[in-house]
């Protein structure tokens, strides 16, 4: 029988939490974690019966063979269950089976024929759908698989931030690249989102930080694969954490109100995001004018044919502005983003003054 999901931040403010192994190895494996997992904290029971796996040869998942224990889950401890789609005989197999709810994972997301076929699979059914972030950092391909299942009448649906796959191997396995969720959020301000730490983390130590993180930004809920002997897990064995790890890292989490309720701290905020009203119009008032300035540069260099671009001066702004901001808060990455964002427009409005490409006209 199909339980009720709810992907939206539970009443009392804590996020819905997703939790369960990365894949079903066998009955006593997904019945031993549903009973250790912390009965007031998790929300839906999640394991993976088919496995999308990088290379050849690694272990794909028990298949259909797994229903029957998911459906022990469901009855005993009252879990609704998830498992990963990857394509219509799979949802066809989970709505046979009474699973809750499904996710198309970030593989399969990248995919729009593949989400399609998933979406036509769920179209009339109500069946509640995760829709993991593609690999590649495209929110264009994210919102457009959430659309196809939106479109296809599913009304429960969430988005699942696990991170993006980029040519930087930094701490992370899957870069957060938080703007990205930020970004959805402000596109789909209604659409619950779902941070996934364990697939972002790759690892155990990084996964409170990045839970934290999550919680910080606001997120409806936490994914967080779970397991009784993480270290022989049967996939993402790295990543893992057993159920009292779980109780840990969700007992150091510092929940957040999205608002107070409190006048006194409403009318304080208030009074300081006035001051960053003003500030921002200041700063665009000054990038108004240091343009001004630019485009006069650009008519002189027309004037007297020289180049647009120097890279000497280029140079020389980046090293001075750092040395100004030498022991002040900002830091010289974010420094570094933002000058090159002012000279990238600088070099764009020079080149509509000298006239040199009708490309760079908008
Ligand atoms: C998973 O959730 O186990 C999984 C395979 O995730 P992803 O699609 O995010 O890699
Ligand atoms: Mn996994």
């Amino acid at each position: 029988m199909r339980g009720q999901i709810d992907f939206s931040k539970r009443s009392d403010g804590r996020p819905v939490v997703v939790a369960g192994p990365c894949s079903a190895e066998t009955e006593a494996q997904v019945l031993g974690i549903a009973e250790q997992l912390p009965s007031d904290i998790t929300s839906i029971f999640r394991a993976g019966l088919w496995k999308p796996r990088t290379r050849p040869g690694a272990f794909e998942g028990v298949g259909a063979k797994g229903f029957g224990w998911l459906n022990a889950v469901q009855q005993e401890y009252g879990l609704p269950v998830a498992t990963e789609v990857a394509n219509a005989d799979h949802v066809e197999q989970c709505l046979k089976h009474g699973i809750d709810a499904l996710w198309i994972g970030a593989r399969s997301t990248v995919n729009p024929f593949t989400v399609q076929e998933i979406a036509d699979a769920v179209r009339g059914t109500g069946i509640a759908v995760m829709v993991k972030n593609p690999v590649n950092p495209d929110i264009d391909l994210w919102i457009g698989a959430l659309e196809r299942i939106i479109e296809a009448g599913s009304s429960n649906v969430a988005a699942v931030h696990r991170g993006f796959s980029t040519h930087e191997k930094g701490k992370f396995r899957n870069q957060p690249m938080w703007n990205i969720p930020i970004e959805l959020k402000r596109r789909m301000p209604d659409l619950p989102i779902i941070c996934d730490p364990s697939h972002i983390c790759g690892n155990r130590p990084l996964l409170t930080d990045v839970s934290q993180k999550a919680i910080d930004l606001n997120m409806d809920g936490l994914m967080l694969e779970t397991h009784l002997d993480p270290a022989n897990a049967w996939s993402d064995a790295d990543q893992q954490v057993t159920p009292n790890e779980l109780r840990e890292i969700l007992n150091a989490l510092i929940w957040r109100n999205p608002n107070s309720v409190d006048g006194e701290v409403k009318a304080k905020l208030e009074e300081l995001r006035t001051v960053i009203d003003g500030l921002d119009h200041d700063i665009l008032d000054r990038l108004v004018e240091r343009l001004c300035i630019t485009r006069q540069i650009g008519e002189y260099k027309k004037e007297h044919n020289i180049t647009i671009l120097q890279y000497r001066r280029w140079n020389e702004i980046l090293d001075n502005r750092k040395a100004y901001l030498e022991g002040k808060q900002l830091s010289p990455r974010f420094l570094k983003k933002f000058l090159e964002a002012i000279h990238e427009e600088s070099i764009h409005q020079q080149t509509l003054v000298m006239n040199t490409g009708e490309l760079e006209k908008e």
